[in-house]
């Protein structure tokens, strides 16, 4: 199989930090994540193993500021590096997603706005416990923001609350497909902060905070027996009246809507997994239909015109999937201009929908035998398809947000 990088560096005009990290992550994703996959995805079990190797290498905390001892490395850096990742292991490269969110949130995001000087300085001081516990105890955590309602496609406040109480925030409410389920030691929730219980609810009262799995009143429930991306155990996560200190608090309060807001290209974090799924389906079709697929025998069929015109149409694909993608992270910033953004949500439904389309041309290119549940084509083929349905930036409200700004300027409407 191919293991050549999916950016090449001098191509990509990768910075030193970017191709060593993209090199490291490759090396171990392909060693020690790709012989672990088959299992993780067909008993769907979190890759706890995995998970122990990132920290063996500092990956863990890859987007911890380097004042903070982590790896410093900033959005497009920790994209390049995960994309490795996917390429071998979707559930793990969708779950460390998670993980590493909450670094960049606290960390390169916030570190690119301007924020009150008496905030950052509570900031600052608050994220290095979450930093430390990280960094010096292999601690995990997720991102649980879905609930089934609007509030993670960022049109409504979220209805888990967190009451203010003496020392801290009472937690209560509940949270769908939170991936890391049960594996996570830190679920890092988004809650409406309330002063009192009868406070009107209201997204610019946002609250990150980060709940300990071993708090009283958490609870996991619901089974995970899903399509694709079986190993994240993205079950259902509840909170009834949990208390957590204030130091929990992953961002002061009501910062996060207005990072969201200016810092749109952080949704595209979800895309580097699928990046490396797409990555995934051209490496097996070429050692496919070169007989030198590992547990296949050696039969060649590279030689028919038709293969040759599908694993073209393939490359075609793939190419315009990593241009656009590549553009787009490369132009990550904060406030960025309306077509750069236009851009984010084309590269976003990009990567999503062609990891699929190049999954199923990976099926039918290559037949029948390609699809035995013996080989990785069809997890990835099911895990492919999970690419599309990640709010807020799903496949479907792209094309929305992009319709709607390719026909009406900032502020115009067609209301008398
Ligand atoms: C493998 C996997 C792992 C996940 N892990 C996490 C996680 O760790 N944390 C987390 O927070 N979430 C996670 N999610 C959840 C994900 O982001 C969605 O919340 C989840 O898939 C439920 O979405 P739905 O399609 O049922 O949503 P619905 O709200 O039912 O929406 C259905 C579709 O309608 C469209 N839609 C929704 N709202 C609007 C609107 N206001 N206007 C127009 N169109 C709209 C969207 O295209 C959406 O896909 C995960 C999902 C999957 C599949």
């Amino acid at each position: 199989m191919s293991i050549e990088p999916i950016f090449d560096p001098a191509s990509w005009s990768l910075t030193d930090q970017q191709a060593a990290l993209a090199t490291s992550a490759r090396e171990l994703a392909s060693e020690r994540f790709a012989p672990r996959a088959a299992k993780i995805d067909r008993e769907a079990i979190f890759p706890t193993e995995n998970y122990k190797d990132m920290a063996e290498v500092g990956l863990l905390g890859i987007c911890i500021p380097e004042s903070e001892g982590g790896l410093g490395a900033d959005l497009k850096t920790y994209m390049i590096t995960a994309a490795e990742i996917g390429r071998y292991c979707g559930a793990t490269a969708l779950t460390f997603n998670m993980h590493v969110s909450s670094c960049l949130w606290t960390g390169f995001l916030l570190d690119g706005l301007q924020l009150e000087p008496e905030l950052r300085k509570q900031h600052d001081q608050m994220r290095k416990l979450h930093y430390r516990r990280i960094l010096n105890d292999g601690k995990i955590y997720s991102q649980p923001f879905s609930e089934g309602g609007a509030a993670a496609a960022g049109f409504k406040a979220f209805g888990t609350t967190a009451l203010k109480v003496d020392g801290g925030w009472q937690i209560s409410g509940k949270k769908i497909f939170a991936s890391l389920s049960g594996h996570a030691d830190y679920y890092g929730a988004l809650c409406t902060a309330l002063q009192k219980p009868d406070d009107t609810h209201s997204r610019r009262n946002t609250m990150y905070l980060a709940v300990p799995a071993d708090a009283d009143g958490v609870s996991v429930e619901g089974e995970w027996d899903p399509l694709g991306m079986r190993g994240t155990i993205s079950r259902t996560l509840l909170f009834k009246d949990v208390f957590v200190p204030d130091e929990a608090q992953l961002m002061p309060l009501g910062v996060y809507p207005d990072a969201a807001v200016r810092w749109p290209h952080m949704f595209m974090t979800l895309t580097p997994t699928y990046m490396g799924i797409a990555q995934a389906c051209y490496d097996f079709t070429i050692a496919y239909l070169r007989g030198e697929l590992p547990g296949t025998p050696p039969i060649k069929r590279r030689m028919y015109p038709t293969k040759q015109l599908a694993v073209a149409q393939m490359r075609v694909m793939l190419e315009q999937t990593k241009s656009i993608w590549f553009q787009a992270i490369s132009e990550a910033r904060p406030e960025p201009g309306s077509d750069s953004l236009m851009r984010a949500w084309a590269a976003q439904y990009t990567v999503m929908e062609n990891a699929n389309e190049l999954a199923q041309l990976a099926i039918r290119t290559c037949g029948g035998q390609s699809m035995l549940r013996s080989l990785s084509l069809e997890r990835l083929y099911r895990d492919s398809r999970c690419g599309s349905l990640m709010l807020p930036w799903t496949a479907e409200l792209c094309l929305d947000k992009l319709g709607k700004a390719t026909l009406y300027n900032p502020g115009e409407s067609d209301d008398a």
